[in-house]
């Protein structure tokens, strides 16, 4: 029987992109959403800030999407944002000294779209480029399940050569899944390459926002308002009660009640806001296998501009991406003659003991060696955000710890990048967990709602790939 969900409230605890998915789609579904965000802000591990060293308004680390994001890219649609996301089909991978290799799909059909820019890319030499097809026929066999092998031992029984190692793999994979190949799952690793490399030349495009994140997903509080819900900023939630017709959240203002909560914080707070009883014991047990990794931003305002290009990767050394937000990014663009760059080093974990001047003479030396207009330009203003807990990894085997959204108590449901969804710690992870929760929460009321977007079809010889062998 369908119930009205007109007279339903639902509180959604966490306005990460987890907790503003959920609660856009319940407010769309006609709920009475209250979203209780302990910040004074929305977006949680995605968001801005003025940064209060150099006055700046910075992200807390450049935010990557790819064309195979659906239900991210949907999320932007509903907030009226996709314009704000530019995309690039071409990367460009530059060694120390300065060689350029570019990778840009051709007009072949998916998979082979690539082929023709892999082949011309000086930073590998034939051996390793046909231990890389190699591995890439293998994977396109079926995507495994989750088990306890991780991918560098993937990569070894697989014969890759240690520079396909070092220059491909690990240099696609610590970006994705912000973690060391040994401590990697190999399906997570499989669904890096099969959804953004293989599928086809649109699943694999680069998307970079061009505002600020906070005004990004910012606009997802309006979202929910326009539909009669609430925004609570600076509300953290510390307790759920279980009543005999409704869910107590025990908030700033006291107990209020409800039909229904999402929790949708992270997992290392969300255990603690479960109602006490012996049903979040298991939930519990599960989260402490998650161990976090990582990420290190280092912000450089320079007084000239020391490349032309918008974005590159960075082979061999400690730094690994280099954004030139300049180029892409609305309130960065003409701003005269100086130049606004992001360095990302993700799975950072030999960053996060070193200094500020310490991160910032080894970025600036390290840059220099890929552009060597950096050792003319001078250093304006710099910042380094280092997010301790930016993720969690995906450990071989971490799949069967994940909580589905559905809990033992029919009113309480979770969400968040850490949950059962199938994708690792990303944007698209926590945009579908919020769908998931939402589709569970109106299936509770009788409605069968479709939330969650399928993803991109394959296109030419791709769709003969297998699909799943786990
Ligand atoms: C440095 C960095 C770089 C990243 N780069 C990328 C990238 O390039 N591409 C990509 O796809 N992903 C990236 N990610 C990952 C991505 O940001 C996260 O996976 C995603 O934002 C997680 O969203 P979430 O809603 O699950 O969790 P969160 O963003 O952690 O949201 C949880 C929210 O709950 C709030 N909260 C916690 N406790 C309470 C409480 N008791 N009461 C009320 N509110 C509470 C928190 O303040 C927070 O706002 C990156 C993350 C970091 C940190």
């Amino acid at each position: 029987m369908s119930v009205d969900t007109q007279k339903k409230a639902v509180a959604i605890v966490g306005g990460g992109l987890a907790g503003l998915a959920a609660g856009c789609a319940l407010a769309d579904a006609g709920l009475r959403v209250t979203l209780f965000e302990r910040r004074p802000y929305v977006g949680g591990r995605a968001s801005s800030y003025e940064h209060p060293g150099t006055g700046e308004v910075v992200d807390n680390c450049q935010h990557v999407l790819l064309g195979c994001c659906t239900n991210l890219i949907h999320f932007y649609e509903c907030l009226g944002v996709s314009e704000k996301i530019r995309w690039f089909d071409e990367l460009t991978f530059i060694e120390p000294g300065g060689a350029a290799s570019r990778m840009a799909p051709s007009f072949l059909p998916a998979p082979m779209h690539n082929v023709p820019a892999f082949l011309s890319a000086k930073m590998l030499n034939m051996k390793d480029k046909l231990a890389i097809a190699r591995a890439m026929a293998e994977m396109s066999r079926g995507l495994p399940g989750d088990s306890d092998e991780d991918f560098l031992s993937w990569l070894r029984r697989n014969k890759q050569t240690k520079q396909a190692i070092e220059r491909f793999w690990k240099t696609v994979l610590v970006s994705a899944l912000n973690e060391d190949l040994d401590r990697i799952s190999v399906r997570y690793a499989a669904q890096v390459f099969r959804e953004s490399f293989m599928k086809s030349a649109a699943a694999g495009r680069m998307g970079l926002p061009s505002i600020p994140l906070s005004d990004l997903y910012g606009s997802a509080v309006e979202y929910i308002r326009a539909r009669g819900g609430q925004v609570q900023l600076r509300s953290a939630v510390t307790a759920i009660g279980l009543k005999e017709n409704s869910v107590g959240v025990m908030g700033p203002a006291g107990e209020q009640q409800f039909d229904y909560v999402v929790v949708a914080a992270p997992f290392q707070t969300a255990g603690g806001i479960l109602p006490a009883d012996a049903a979040a014991e298991p939930i519990k047990q599960q989260l402490a296998h998650f161990e976090s990794s990582p990420i290190t931003g280092i912000h450089l305002w320079f007084d000239r501009e020391i490349t032309a290009l918008p974005h590159a990767v960075l082979l061999d050394r400690t730094i690994q991406w280099m954004f030139h937000k300049s180029k892409f990014h609305e309130i960065r663009e003409n701003t005269g003659s100086g130049s606004y760059v992001e360095l990302v080093v993700s799975a950072s974990k030999s960053l996060v003991q070193r200094s500020r001047e310490e991160i910032l003479e080894l970025a600036t030396r390290e840059l220099a060696e890929f552009f060597p207009l950096v050792k003319e330009a001078k250093v304006v203003k710099a910042a380094v955000i280092k997010e301790i807990y930016a993720t969690y990894a995906i450990l071989p085997g971490l799949d069967k710890y994940r909580p589905q959204t559905r809990t033992q108590w029919p009113r309480v449901f979770l969400a968040g990048d850490w949950t059962a969804t199938g994708w690792p710690a990303t944007m698209e992870g926590a945009v579908r967990s919020g769908y998931l929760a939402a589709e569970a929460l109106t299936e509770s009321l009788g409605q069968r709602r479709r939330f969650v977007v399928p993803d991109l079809p394959a296109t030419g010889l791709a769709k003969l790939f297998g699909t799943s062998k786990g």
